[in-house]
């Protein structure tokens, strides 16, 4: 498998994080241009985006102008001297996206959650050298996003990146795709040389919060930011509740603030130090702690064993969750915070009782003990 090429230079014109931008779908020749010159004015966009063929969850929505929109961004390329990028979902597309010089490619949520579509692009794609990015699978599965791009990567194409857009969920939230921070940064973790954009739009599905995910993700150390921009947003035949304005773009990219990415010798002082050493004793006590819940949670399991009853028992976990809450939010603790933690806590102890009740594990316990 090649190794990952940086693409950070090659795509950043300003020497800052990478912004790629321009409408969620190309719709006619003069709203594609005029979105790109007013977002080439701007004089912070280094890459223009636009959605050639569109995924949409239901048929007889607008599924894109096709290939001859790829004529009306080779046009608005020439015009400000910008690259170009375009998603690609299958085979067809890669060829006419490469005909009409697009710079680069990118696979939506909908392709990269599928092997064999990401596999039949990647096999296309064998001794080209353009730039690829992944956008995550829908799905909140990182071994998925890594598969992706390892099969880009075994093609031989090097300068391979990843789109950060969120993972869908079921129901109401504030986001349309939460973000789920640690999935991204765990794929960084996993790829250091790999370049990560953050998608803004297509995690916040409307224009609240674009500048608060923006600026977290340059906090988290994201190396660009991919914002959807249409000359009327309000009017875009897809994502309209999503998109904002050329001179939108360009205040929100103004009010993010770059900070050091390290913490300079000049500045290192005592002050963090003992921040930071507090921390790591509460850490320990942290799991001192939990590892001597769990002894209890074994002991409960034993017990539930020898008297023959169920492991849930949902009145006595419905009790913890209100008190923790009461407690908790009560001494500055988020209530969504308390819920997934202690969740967590609680699904590990049903683990380790079922394993007491239904396997030989019961018995290691009671040996242990005399
Ligand atoms: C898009 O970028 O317009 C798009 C369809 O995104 P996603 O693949 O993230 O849904
Ligand atoms: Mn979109």
């Amino acid at each position: 498998m090649k190794k990952i090429q940086s693409i950070n230079q090659e795509l950043s014109l300003h020497g800052g994080p990478i912004l790629i931008s321009g409408p969620c779908s190309a719709e006619t020749e003069e709203q594609l241009i005029t979105t790109c010159q007013q977002l080439a004015d701007t004089k912070k966009v280094d890459v223009l985006r636009a959605g050639i063929w569109k995924p949409r969850t239901k048929p007889g929505s607008f599924e894109g102008v096709g290939s001859e929109g790829l004529k009306w961004l080779a046009e608005a390329k020439k015009e400000t001297g910008l690259k170009t990028a375009v998603e690609v979902a299958n085979v067809k597309h890669v060829y006419s996206a490469l005909k009409h010089n697009v710079d680069v490619l990118w696979l939506g949520a909908r392709t990269t959650v599928n092997p064999f579509a990401v596999q039949e692009i990647a096999d296309a794609l064998q001794g080209v050298d353009t730039i690829v990015l992944l956008k995550n699978p829908v799905n909140p599965d990182i071994a998925l996003w890594e598969g992706g791009i390892e099969r880009i990567l075994k093609a031989g194409v090097t300068k391979v990146g990843a789109i950060h857009r969120g993972f869908s969920k079921y129901g109401a939230s504030t986001f349309r795709n939460p973000p789920q921070w640690q999935i991204p940064i765990e794929l960084k973790q996993r790829f250091p040389e790999l370049t990560l954009i953050c998608d803004p739009s297509h995690i916040c599905g409307k224009r609240d919060n674009l500048y608060e995910i923006a600026q977290e993700a340059i906090d988290l150390n994201f190396d660009g930011i991919m914002l959807e921009s249409h000359i009327n947003p309000d009017k875009a035949w897809s994502d309209a509740s999503q998109q904002i304005t050329p001179d939108e773009l360009k205040k929100l990219i103004e009010r993010i603030e770059i900070r050091e990415a390290k913490i300079p010798e000049s500045k290192k002082d005592v002050e963090l130090d003992i921040l930071r050493q507090k921390i790591n004793i509460l850490d320990s006590e942290l799991i001192d702690i939990l590892s001597k819940r769990m002894e209890i949670t074994d002991d409960i399991g034993l017990y539930k064993k020898k008297n023959r009853i169920k492991i849930l028992q949902s009145n006595r976990w419905e009790e913890i969750m209100n008190k923790s809450i009461q407690d908790g939010t009560a001494r500055g603790l988020s209530k969504e915070f308390i819920v997934k933690f202690l969740s967590t806590i609680h699904l590990e102890s049903i683990n380790r009782q079922n394993n007491i009740m239904n396997s030989n594990e019961w018995l290691n316990k009671i040996l242990k003990k005399i």
